[in-house]
């Protein structure tokens, strides 16, 4: 008899790191198309102590934690390492990324490269809906900073505290 393939199978766990200064709806669009895809999700908040963010890393853990409240799969962290060695600890064999235009491909293919290189990590490339495509965390702060409504570029349900 062969032994069965799926009794043992290694769960499928994909690290998804990033900013997220704020996580927006490009951001949890991904997700919600990845979840099919994988066992569990790891949202990894990078916290550079170098750079500063306008949402602390306390507030960008508790806006994306609330958000998958209800969903078992998804787990938030933050972290201030390797991303392959972070992927390493959560036992993530895959990076999962968003592409929205050309500049990001070109940015996403050379971190592909070297997680590769550095840990055999493969990365899974997710392309934007296009009606997402123009989102960032960068311009949903820019709004905000002038005090501009912001919901429409947000997770449905998404709360942000105050800055
Ligand atoms: P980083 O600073 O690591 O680029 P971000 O928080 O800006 O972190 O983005 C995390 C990931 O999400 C990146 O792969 C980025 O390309 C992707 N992403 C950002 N905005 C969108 C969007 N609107 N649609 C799809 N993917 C996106």
């Amino acid at each position: 008899m062969t032994p069965t393939s799926t009794s043992h199978k290694r769960p499928r766990v994909a690290l998804f790191p990033g900013s997220f200064d704020p996580f927006t709806i490009g951001h949890y669009s991904i997700v919600q198309r990845a979840l099919p895809l994988f066992d569990r999700i790891v949202i990894a908040v990078g916290v550079n102590g170098a750079k500063r963010s306008m949402f602390s890393e306390q507030q960008r853990i508790e806006m994306i934690a609330s958000l998958y409240r209800d969903e078992p799969r998804v787990e938030v962290v933050s972290y201030e390492c390797l991303t392959v060695d972070l992927a390493r600890r959560h036992h993530a064999d895959f990076i999962l990324r968003g592409v929205r235009m050309i500049a990001d491909f070109e940015y996403e293919k050379n971190l592909a490269e070297v997680n590769r290189a550095l840990a055999g990590i493969e990365t899974v490339l997710l392309y934007t809906l296009p009606e997402y495509s123009h989102i960032s965390s960068s311009i949903v702060r820019e709004l905000i900073h002038y005090g501009r409504d912001v919901t429409a570029c947000l997770p449905p349900g998404m709360a942000l505290p105050e800055v």
